[in-house]
């Protein structure tokens, strides 16, 4: 069995095929597993890359069924089953295709070139030096804080964009305000731009208006309605005519499916994902699952399952299930979502939580909810222990520690 992905997805499959009697190889192109809702955090200076990422081959070290190979799945040939990568091909008698999502950009003008993106742990890592490197610039020379140096704008009101805007606010209104405590902070500026006229649009109207009223009141300049119609290095074109100076753009606003559904040329829907049946497979090949983020799942009103963790780590259990099911030659079984609510954070005592049969919250008790869940969902007992301290430390001191200008392009690394 190939399961191409080490997500939530991935991982969730070849888990829950520890004690089947078959062979699980995994293919990545990093060798690491990356928890995706921490990437905020990576990016704004709370939590270390290391804290959300995980080896792959750690993570299953005891699991003797299991092989693990770095490889970039670029095509596949159909005839031989045979996927195709930057290296060796890699046969398979089952395939599991797990590679996730990547940034929409919706083809507009200059984001593809000028904007940052949060998919990745790179993504997080760029982010957060891109950032840390224009409040340098600025205490080099304050003039360019004019042309919009400080000034953050992240596009895009979804769970991302809020949570990366609130987490912005405290960076520079704490631990940044003492480190460049003789340079002009305060004029730093977070801009959080949303098309429709409201944040959160998966949640209900209690939680947008928690998101808009804290991120307001804690200095973010929210403005929805509003639609970007360009983007050039150092401002953002609205289709209003409104320019903002920024010399920062976090593009938040769109998912597609990572381009490994066209490398496999399965039927797909609008945004790339490959469209499953309700067992999780493809119409054309019976032994071909797809799971997580990359697999277009249809309820019965025709609306799509979202691409969140809970879906993913769903799905791979079912097709791990079925894949045993088939090898014992019985039927596969329909694939039913078991709803586990929605959550997101706006900063420091504040967040939203959405749960089964109506239960509902917002504040400081959701946000205590949110930390517990994603510290208890963290890959990894070091991770945890590693991210509780750091979040201690931070609620503690309103430091954030991790303030290193790291990019693997500086022309100083020693290479
Ligand atoms: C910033 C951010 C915040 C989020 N916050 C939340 C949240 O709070 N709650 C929530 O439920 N969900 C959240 N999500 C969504 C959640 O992370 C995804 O739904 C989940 O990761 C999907 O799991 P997956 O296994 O399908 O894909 P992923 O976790 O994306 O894993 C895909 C894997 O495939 C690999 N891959 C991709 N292409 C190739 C290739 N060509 N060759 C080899 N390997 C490849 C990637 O390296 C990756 O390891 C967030 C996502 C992001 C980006």
């Amino acid at each position: 069995v190939v399961i191409v992905g080490a997500g939530f997805a991935g991982l969730a499959t070849a888990r829950a095929l520890e004690r089947a009697p078959v062979d699980v190889l995994m293919v990545d192109r990093a060798n690491y597993h990356t928890f995706q809702p921490l990437l905020y955090q990576v990016a704004t200076a709370g939590l270390d890359a290391e804290n959300i990422g995980r080896a792959v081959r750690g993570i299953f070290q005891k699991q003797s069924n299991f092989d693990f190979r770095q490889a970039e799945v670029d095509g596949v040939d159909w005839g031989t089953r045979t996927l195709l990568t930057d290296g060796p091909p890699v046969p398979f008698d089952v395939l599991v295709v797990a590679a996730g999502a990547t940034t929409d950009t919706f083809d507009v003008e200059g984001v593809a070139e000028h904007g940052l993106f949060l998919k990745t742990l790179w993504d997080a890592l760029a982010l957060r030096s891109h950032v840390l490197r224009q409040f340098e610039r600025a205490a080099a020379d304050p003039r360019v804080i004019d042309e919009g140096a400080l000034t953050v704008v992240i596009v895009g009101g979804g769970a991302t964009g809020v949570e990366l805007a609130g987490a912005f606010v405290e960076l520079f209104g704490h631990a940044l305000t003492k480190d460049f405590r003789h340079h002009e902070v305060p004029r730093a500026k977070v801009v959080l731009v949303e098309a429709t006229d409201h944040l959160l649009d998966a949640f209900g109207p209690a939680a947008r208006h928690h998101a808009l009223r804290t991120l307001q009141a804690r200095g973010v300049d929210v403005r929805v309605g509003a639609v970007v119609d360009r983007v050039t290095p150092t401002s953002v074109h609205l289709r209003d005519g409104t320019v903002i100076p920024a010399g920062t753009l976090v593009w938040a606003a769109g998912v597609r499916a990572s381009p490994v559904a066209d490398a496999l040329a399965l039927p797909q829907e609008r945004t790339g994902r490959i469209v499953v049946d309700d067992t999780l497979r493809v119409a054309a090949h019976r032994d071909v699952y797809v799971v997580g983020d990359i697999a277009a799942f249809r309820l019965k009103d025709g609306s799509l399952l979202p691409q969140v963790a809970p879906v993913a780590v769903q799905q791979g259990h079912h097709a791990a299930a079925q894949i045993q099911r088939a090898f014992a030659g019985q039927p596969a079984r329909p694939f039913r979502y078991r709803e586990r609510g929605s959550m997101a954070t706006v900063g420091r005592h504040a967040a939203v939580v959405e749960l089964p049969f109506g239960v509902r919250c917002t504040g400081s008790v959701a946000w205590l909810m949110w930390l517990i869940l994603h510290l208890v969902t963290l890959m990894g007992f070091r991770n945890r222990v590693s991210v509780f301290l750091s979040w201690a430390w931070n609620y503690a001191t309103f430091d954030r520690g991790s303030r290193l200008i790291v990019d693997p392009s500086e022309p100083w690394t020693s290479s």
